[in-house]
């Protein structure tokens, strides 16, 4: 049985070239679900207070039950019905990538040599901190994460995320699979009873089959995405987006019988 659904968002529930841009069967079953006790995580790129716009702006009737950001935190509601930190997840991650950037000063500042003198990509700064860095197409991306991989020891905790032509440095140990693993644990339910939908690189740590068992791709999902999946018996859709997302539901619960109970 599915009892935790943990979607990206932009590219996977939302298609930014459809119109309407999530397919309203997607909310009819998202929100069937949660009556049957499934519950529902968006697991985004964005931070908190953009994941919320989008939530607004495309007009989820639905909402999830835990929201987890920057590809790596996790916010809950709290009982007055604000969004706060679950747990102290988000705490030790903050912690661990305050320590990382320090250790691994170097390996940023080789990043940040590279991409001023050898690229066209422009460094990403929060709070006067670099934290990651927007590439001019996807080709420079490429060069800019062989580059990466060069000019990193094996055992550095310098990691990254990559959505698109988007890079955000990172703490080698926290990705989306991380942070859906620790959600997991919090709420108590079974990787085997998680199912997940991504469509890009960023996705790949929760698609791999170790955090979730049911993983899924839409069908616009890039192929490195495509072929974790399938290589962890996950399930790629032919519909783009939403629509893909609610095929993949469909083969699970109908082929798979995972449906819980009381889903008509
Ligand atoms: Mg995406």
């Amino acid at each position: 049985m599915i009892r935790l659904l943990s979607t990206d968002f932009d590219g996977t529930l939302v298609d930014h070239y459809a119109s309407p841009p999530v397919a309203p069967v997607l909310f009819e079953l998202f929100a069937q679900l949660q009556r049957c006790g499934v519950l529902w995580a968006v697991n985004t790129g964005r931070d908190l207070r953009f994941a919320l716009d989008g939530l607004r702006e495309f007009a989820f009737p639905v909402e999830p039950d835990y929201i987890l950001t920057n590809e790596r935190e996790i916010f809950h509601r709290n009982p007055q019905g604000e969004w706060q930190d679950y747990g102290d997840w988000n705490r030790r991650c903050l912690q661990a990538h305050e320590r990382m950037f320090q250790t691994e000063a170097p390996m940023l500042n080789e990043m940040l040599r590279f991409i001023r003198d050898e690229t066209r990509a422009e460094p990403i700064y929060e709070e006067n901190k670099p934290v990651g860095l927007v590439a001019q197409n996807d080709a420079e991306m490429d060069r800019v994460i062989a580059h990466l991989h060069k000019a990193r020891k094996p055992d550095s905790l310098f990691h990254y995320q990559r959505n698109t032509i988007y890079l955000r440095f990172c703490h080698a140990d926290y990705s989306k699979g991380a942070a859906l693993g620790e959600l997991c644990r919090l709420v108590k339910i079974s990787p085997k009873e998680t199912f997940t939908a991504g469509d890009h690189h960023n996705d790949l740590s929760m698609l791999d089959g170790r955090y979730a068992r049911w993983p899924a791709a839409p069908g616009n999902a890039i192929d490195e995405v495509k072929e974790a999946v399938r290589k962890a018996g996950g399930y790629v859709a032919t519909a783009r987006c939403s629509d893909g997302v609610v095929e993949a539901l469909r083969h699970f619960f109908e082929v798979e019988r995972l449906a819980p109970p009381g889903l008509a």
